[in-house]
């Protein structure tokens, strides 16, 4: 029970997270205590497309990595629409804090799983600081993979709900929510590099490469560093065969859970559980021979 809805502070009103009920500023400080925030007020900040670089080749854990990622700066246009959706709210969530933060990758640190995205939705992970959660693509994506077990309970509310995942993990190709759903290239270009560092942190793990939606697919492609000629098409149990330095890793289309095609029936759970089972089967028999 909170007895203060809201308080004042540096200027600010700060709200009560949904779950712990500790008070926040919108968007959230880095190491404010924000459950699951990898950074803290130290951590090293990207302000360009070069530093992005740098600070992606030069770190050295998974841990640093979320952390450099969570604070980005790189994309101006991206910051001021995360920032600004990070105060105006949603009306239904206007009595929460809001992240307004790049959603780092999240889950398993030595996941044979991993799911790829496009990016953050604004009233999604944009606000709840977790990627897909919060928002109704989340809510289908994550109770698939609970009921194929490969997360330990069907909801994503917000980063405090005890969420886990097994053996899996997901990050978004563009770790900010941009306006319309819609990185431009120059912005996909410029966030690259962090999928990258982290796919060269989790390669020896990783058997299975799930692509949400198109984009997510080449973003994977390019994640892995290997595109075979001819093209693999992207489709909904489309697979491809990835060869890499390490081995073989097999890339699985899956339409993405956005409202657009749960409502209209082209995704259905039945999809959904059916692809899930697939990546779990092959990310268990798929053993390396590279
Ligand atoms: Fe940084 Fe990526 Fe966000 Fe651009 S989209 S500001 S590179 S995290």
């Amino acid at each position: 029970m909170h007895f203060c809805s809201s308080v004042r502070h540096s200027g600010f009103v700060q709200l009560p997270h949904p779950t712990t009920g500790d008070m926040f500023d919108s968007p959230v400080p880095p190491g404010s205590g924000w459950p699951g925030d990898p950074a803290t007020a130290a951590t090293a900040v990207a302000g360009s497309a070069a530093q992005v670089r740098r600070l992606a080749s030069d770190a050295t854990t998974l841990e640093q990595l979320d952390a450099e990622v969570s604070v980005c700066r790189a994309c101006p246009r991206l910051v001021t629409w995360r920032e600004e959706v990070a105060v105006t709210k949603r009306k239904s969530f206007a009595d929460q804090p809001y992240w307004g933060r790049p959603a780092p990758g999240w889950g398993a640190t030595r996941p044979r799983v991993m799911i790829v995205g496009l990016a953050p939705a604004a009233q999604g992970a944009n606000r709840t600081g977790r990627i897909f959660t919060g928002d109704r693509s989340g809510d289908f994506l994550f109770a698939a993979l609970h009921r194929t077990g490969l997360a330990n309970q069907a909801t994503s509310v917000d980063s405090a709900d005890g969420l886990q995942l097994f053996d899996t993990r997901m990050a978004a190709a563009v770790r900010c929510a941009p306006p319309g759903n819609a990185p431009t290239p120059a912005e996909r270009a410029t966030c690259a590099p962090w999928l990258e560092a982290e796919w060269r942190m989790i390669v020896d793990d990783v058997r299975v490469v799930v692509a949400l939606g198109g984009f997510a697919w080449r973003a994977a492609m390019d994640m892995v560093g290997t595109r075979p000629k001819p093209a693999p098409k992207f489709g909904h149990g489309a697979t491809a065969t990835l060869t890499t330095p390490h081995g073989e890793v097999t890339l699985l289309g899956c339409y993405h859970p956005s409202q657009q095609n749960t409502f209209t029936g082209r995704l259905t759970e039945a999809m959904l559980d059916d692809l899930f089972h697939t990546a779990k089967r092959l990310a268990a028999g798929n053993e390396r021979t590279g």
